[in-house]
């Protein structure tokens, strides 16, 4: 059934018990239901909206359908998956699919990186507490139960779970929620407002120094883990300085501490190379993938980890058919999403889409770069095909401004997201250079626009 097309959904629309029966995620739920704003189809690099209107899909819906909408090859594996094996548990039991993509991931990480053990969650939330769980299980099962402390960043973001909000760095997302577990932060590596930097800042680097003081203060031995998002998205794109992550790889290794990526939106294309850690040339000992492996069509997620991690777990004694980590999802290697994950992949493949992502950032970069000096721009990031603006607050309401600069790019036909004082861009891997110039085009008018 094509709900957009019943009248009865229609008249839906405009009646607010309706509206109200679904607690809406990460939304102004208020604001949303005085003027929802529903999408009702989706194909290539465009939504449909309820009243029939077609949105550009500025952010590849959360960063997660780089190849577009409706592409007819997932399509097909999803519904032939469904009609094959619908369900299978992966607990005690198995199914092919699960095997071939974590032997296909695998073969996408870095040369020689060791990282080639795959363990499935259904999202990025799980993927996050997953890593940080079998870093801490990690060390117990090499005797060294003491190291437990967990270190994220300032603006970091983890998803939503327990472990996820308290290594993440996002006030807003942990504030409401009281005490989590115990973590500390480094400080976050964005530049200034007005540095403008094109790619990666020149500077920073030393920022990564700040490990050494929390070893300082609390001793490697008490440290399991360091937990970054390679560039993070959520926070509005922050890019690492040059250096920085070696940097933080250096000091974890020389101190015995994993490093763990969080590359649920870095993963799998946005950066312009399978993973994050291979655009930066920086091996983690854990990374974290969601969003863009199975663009979006179905939920899935992972920790890829080093094969020496895999080991510790299956050495640690005990009789075989006891399982080594108790640790899983009902829907952990759902088949359906191994079928749309291995399509996406083989998708990526026949369309060069890293080649695509590389031919088109540099433009993307120059035109995003264009909007320094718009109103409203306190400054811009950007990375592959990723975008962030800093937006001057609005006098005593620091997010209205691109709340508003948000709904005025929906009026003109461009979906793009806002959060905290950011507005950020990322569009789909099949964008044309003309659509991604109508979309920064456009963004220049709404800047303009919203007073
Ligand atoms: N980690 C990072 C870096 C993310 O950007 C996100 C989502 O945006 C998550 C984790 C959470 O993923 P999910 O929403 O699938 O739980």
């Amino acid at each position: 059934m094509n709900l957009a097309d019943t009248h009865s959904l229609q008249a839906s629309f405009a009646d607010p018990e309706w509206l109200a029966a679904h607690w809406m995620p990460f939304t102004g739920n208020r604001q949303f239901k005085a003027a929802p704003r529903l999408f009702t189809a989706a194909s290539g690099t465009h939504y449909t909206t309820a009243d029939g209107r077609q949105i550009f899909d500025g952010l590849s819906g959360l960063w997660c359908c780089g190849l577009g909408h409706g592409r007819p090859e997932l399509v097909d594996a999803v519904a032939r998956q469904l009609a094959t094996l619908d369900y299978s548990p992966a607990f005690q039991f198995g199914h092919p699919l699960s095997f071939e993509l974590a032997n296909q991931i695998v073969a996408r990480m870095p040369k020689d990186s060791g990282l080639n053990r795959v363990f499935f969650t259904a999202s990025g939330s799980e993927a996050a507490d997953t890593s940080l769980k079998i870093a801490r299980a990690y060390w117990r099962a090499q005797g060294q139960a003491s190291k437990t402390r967990l270190i994220g960043r300032v603006k970091g973001y983890h998803g939503v779970n327990f472990g996820g909000i308290s290594v993440g760095g996002i006030v807003g997302n942990r504030k409401t929620f009281g005490q989590g577990i115990e973590a500390d932060h480094l400080p976050h590596t964005q530049p200034p407002s007005g540095s403008f930097f094109k790619g990666m800042p020149p500077t920073g680097a030393e920022l990564a120094d700040e490990l050494l003081n929390l070893i300082a203060l609390h001793d490697a031995s008490t440290i399991a883990a360091v937990i970054v998002e390679p560039f993070s998205g959520s926070a509005g794109v922050v890019i690492p300085p040059v250096g920085y992550l070696q940097r933080l790889r250096e000091i974890c290794t020389q101190h015995n501490i994993l490093l763990i990526f969080d590359e649920v939106i870095t993963g799998f294309g946005r950066a312009g190379a399978w993973t994050g850690a291979e655009a930066f040339g920086v091996t983690p000992d854990l990374l974290n993938f969601a969003k863009q492996v199975s663009n979006g069509v179905q939920p899935l997620g992972g920790v890829v980890a080093k094969q020496e991690i895999y080991d510790s777990f299956m050495q640690s004694g005990g009789p075989d058919y006891l399982l080594e980590l108790p640790h899983g999802y009902t829907y952990s290697a759902h088949p359906v999403a191994c079928a749309a994950a291995l399509a996406t992949l083989a998708v990526m493949e026949q369309e060069h889409t890293l080649d695509q992502v590389r031919t088109l950032a540099p433009a993307f970069e120059e035109k995003v770069h264009n909007l320094r000096g718009a109103r409203h721009v306190a400054d811009i990031r950007n990375y592959g095909l990723a975008a962030g603006l800093t937006i001057t607050a609005h006098p005593g309401e620091p997010a209205r401004r691109p709340f508003e600069i948000a709904m005025s790019m929906f009026k003109k036909g461009f979906y793009v997201r806002y959060g905290g004082d950011t507005i950020q861009l990322a569009p789909p891997f099949i964008s044309t250079p003309a659509q991604l110039d109508s979309l920064i085009n456009a963004l220049g008018e709404s800047l303009s626009e919203v007073a």
